[in-house]
């Protein structure tokens, strides 16, 4: 990843890919206080366009508020780097990447010292989960690790440390022969995936977990708007493990996972075991949408030219 040719964005520079390096002592390599996007662009007809760019760079400058980090550059700076950055490595659809982090101007947990840095890169990610899997689903495990806990750390920011949890959940859910975890919360009700918002389907009406111990997801909303247009309910309620095995369809949304159905969890078939009528057509309105196909909600695509 590191041993490639190509451009970064940080703090106001473009620097070589191969250059873009930091100390070891860097503070949010130690503790992990930082906060990040994980954004995407898609190739459409009009040349590369961001997904909801400005949606992600508001939760980002939001996350760096729950965080107490200061912003040294303005939204309109991190939206300007975010499409310079595809520009300069000449991407046609990219996965980007803006972090913003603590450098290594001093060790120990006091900020005092600290200044705040941000970075942008941009790479070639096409999918996150196999296109097989967006067609037949994915098996998940309930995690035996539980979802934060809102006093342990804040779900509403999109944390570098969040990511501790996530990892070691995945890991589990490999290892069982799964692809992907559901986490739930520390209560055992359903909180989310690994990097995923998580939706179930039952009678028609589209269910999801409330925001206590999950990411406020872009995809979340885009979905909810989707299935608006379709005339499909979407309500916010508290889940448990067991209404999920019984539901008729559940996927994950998120912006790596795009909308990906979801066919077992922990050994059972979920609905007919494979994507279902309402994920089918929330997942191909999501690919319609972000690769510039429709003519509505045009204000979430930001042309990069
Ligand atoms: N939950 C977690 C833990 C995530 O990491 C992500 C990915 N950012 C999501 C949900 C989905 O969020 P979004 O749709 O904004 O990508």
């Amino acid at each position: 990843m590191a041993d490639r040719d190509g451009y970064i964005w940080f703090d106001g520079d473009m620097i070589p890919w191969r250059d873009a390096k930091v100390h070891l002592l860097t503070n949010t390599l130690h503790y992990g206080m930082g906060v990040f996007e994980g954004v995407r662009a898609y190739q459409t007809e009009q040349g590369p366009a961001i997904f909801r760019l400005t949606e992600h760079t508001d939760r980002l400058f939001r996350s760096a508020h729950i965080m107490r980090m200061p912003m040294p550059f303005s939204k309109e700076q991190i939206n300007d780097a975010q499409k310079m950055v595809i520009l300069k490595n000449d991407l046609a659809h990219a996965y980007l990447r803006p972090m913003v982090f603590y450098g290594a101007e001093s060790m120990g947990l006091r900020p005092d010292q600290l200044q705040t840095h941000v970075m942008v890169a941009a790479w070639e990610w096409p999918s996150y989960m196999s296109p097989e899997a967006q067609e037949l689903g994915i098996k998940v495990k309930t995690s035996s690790y539980s979802r934060h806990h809102v006093n342990v750390s804040m779900c509403k920011a999109k944390a570098n440390g969040h990511y501790i949890n996530s990892m070691l959940a995945l890991q589990e859910a490999l290892d069982c022969g799964a692809e992907e975890a559901l986490l739930l919360d520390t209560e055992g009700y359903v909180a989310e995936g690994s990097g995923e918002n998580v939706f179930i389907v039952r009678d028609g009406i589209i269910y999801t977990p409330d925001l206590t111990s999950a990411l406020d997801g872009i995809t979340r909303h885009t979905i909810f708007k989707l299935a608006d247009e379709l005339g499909i309910e979407v309500r916010e309620k508290r889940i448990t493990r067991d209404e999920v095995y019984v539901a008729d369809e559940a996927f994950f949304t998120g912006t790596a996972a795009e909308v990906t159905p979801i066919r077992e969890v922990d050994g059972r078939m979920i609905g007919a075991g494979r994507r279902g009528p309402v994920t089918t057509q929330i997942q191909s309105r999501y690919f319609e949408q972000v690769n510039g196909k429709r003519t509505v909600n045009t204000e979430w695509l930001h042309y990069v030219k």
